[in-house]
């Protein structure tokens, strides 16, 4: 099923001094919550609503808050970008309050709070000098990690697997907090720490690194990753001792500017950070059948659309159809690597708030340089007995294309055949450097066809038809 996505509205754009910081407000009509992009060099934060219009001129406002400078809003072919520009990074989240509000709240200090950065994450934390030593509350420090703590003594934490103990002489109370000296924090959680006028780094350690045909990056708490985009490239940054790639380096930072692994966002990367580690897996083209061939696979759905997030259609015992689709997908990418051809999904997940909308996906597809599009659906309907398959298409080069998915699906799988249909579809319509279609292989909504989509092997035969026919083509075209 495919929703058509209504135009947004943005009428003001205000910012107020509210109880935690600075709240930047946005108010408007029919408001997805925008994806947000940090950008440094100069430091800015971007909020980019799609598909929205801006009801004024474009225009800024000063803060002039530290460290806050001001607030841009612009607008430009149906997508308007509000840019809140810093004198440096601070803890920052969006609220979404139904459709009409959206708020980005900038965090800044209290009396008595240090901006702590804990591999990579920006907080807040209460510090205390005692002795003459960086006291920082422990409950602050867990804060990121969502570990809890008593007051009893010892205090016994489970930290990522590993078991840590604290004692009473570790730690002093004050108030309501439990306060414990960097020194100590870096002995018992073995991170890097570093101490500025302004600011608190603490790092995890890198504690193992392989590289064969898989890069493993072991730390000794997760790693803090974000992703940056400078210069149109798109970069992993990964907060961590050492500062590179060479183990040889001290375990400690004894410089002011984090130590960073970088890793440039490449077709060929895939990334999974799991419990304290980070597996990097780098591709290699294999000779094949598609060698030199960049397919782009998009399974449907499976974003936010503002704080909700999209699974498509349900079937009647509860299946959903961006988790099938992106079950196929990874099945269908596999199979197509096989051949030796270099394959993008457009998102590996669905329940990842920065998996891409439409926009985004078309803009992933657009710049891959991909020899052909497909996006993957299953279709619904109010009537249960409606099955089958239909494959859309948009512009007449593409025809071909939908016609070979079409027919290999309906005679390799005996589907019923509902045919290729032309359609103003968002994906098809935009996708414009390569054919581009969109197939809705099965009725969701259909419980003999639902029952299938439970089916892995069912899932496998799907997975083949589409790589056959996508085979056939590029063998014919
Ligand atoms: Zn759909």
């Amino acid at each position: 099923d495919v929703k058509k996505k209504e135009l947004g509205i943005i009428n003001n754009v205000t910012w107020v001094i509210a109880e935690s910081g600075i709240d930047v407000i946005i108010t408007g009509q029919k408001l997805n919550k925008p994806a947000l992009t940090t950008i440094n060099d100069p430091t800015r934060e971007i909020l980019t609503f799609e598909y929205t219009k801006l009801l004024k001129e474009n225009g800024s406002i000063d803060i002039n808050i530290f460290p806050a400078i001001r607030v841009r809003y612009e607008s430009l072919d149906n997508n308007t970008t509000v840019t809140v520009d810093l004198l440096r990074e601070i803890p920052n989240s969006i609220e979404c309050k139904n459709d009409t509000t959206v708020i980005f709240h900038i965090t800044l200090p209290k009396i008595g709070e240090k901006l702590v950065e804990i591999g990579g994450r920006d907080i807040y934390a209460e510090t205390l000098i005692i002795d003459g030593k960086t006291n920082i509350n422990l409950q602050n420090f867990l804060n990121p990690f969502d570990v809890n703590i008593g007051n009893d003594f010892p205090i016994e934490i489970n930290f990522f697997g590993k078991n840590i103990e604290i004692d009473r002489s570790q730690t002093s109370n004050k108030g309501d907090g439990i306060f414990i000296a960097l020194d100590s924090l870096q002995s018992l959680f073995n991170v890097s720490i570093l101490e500025t006028n302004y600011s608190i780094f603490i790092d995890p350690i890198l504690e193992e690194y392989k590289n064969d045909k898989e890069t493993t990056l072991k730390f000794s708490f997760p790693a803090a990753t974000k992703k940056i985009i400078e210069n149109d490239k798109t970069t992993i940054i990964f907060n961590a001792e050492p500062g590179s790639f060479s183990i040889e380096t001290s375990k400690h930072r004894d410089i002011e500017i984090p130590p960073e692994i970088r890793l440039e966002y490449q077709n060929n990367v895939e990334l999974i950070a799991d419990q304290n580690s980070v597996k990097i897996t780098t591709s290699k083209a294999k000779a094949g059948n598609l060698s030199g061939k960049t397919i782009v696979i998009d399974p449907g759905h499976g974003s936010y659309s503002g704080p909700y997030l999209d699974y498509g259609a349900t079937g009647p015992t509860g299946v959903k159809e961006s988790v099938i689709v992106l079950q196929i997908a990874i099945k269908l990418k596999k199979l197509l690597e096989a051949e030796g051809a270099i394959v993008i999904l457009t998102h590996d997940t669905v329940d990842d708030s920065n998996n891409p909308t439409l926009a985004e996906r078309v803009s992933i597809a657009n710049s891959s340089g991909g020899d052909l599009f497909i996006s993957i659906h299953l279709n619904a309907s109010n009537n249960v007995e409606a099955q089958g398959t239909e494959t859309y298409y948009w512009y007449d080069s593409s025809k071909e294309f939908a016609r070979s998915i079409q027919s290999i699906i309906v005679n390799q799988l005996g589907t019923v055949d509902r045919g290729i249909k032309k359609d103003y579809l968002y994906v098809c319509r935009n996708v414009t450097t390569m054919p581009a279609i969109l197939t809705e292989v099965l009725f969701v909504t259909n419980i003999t066809e639902e029952s299938k989509c439970k089916d892995n092997t069912f899932l496998d035969k799907i997975a083949e038809t589409l790589k056959e026919g996508i085979t056939n083509y590029l063998n014919e075209h």
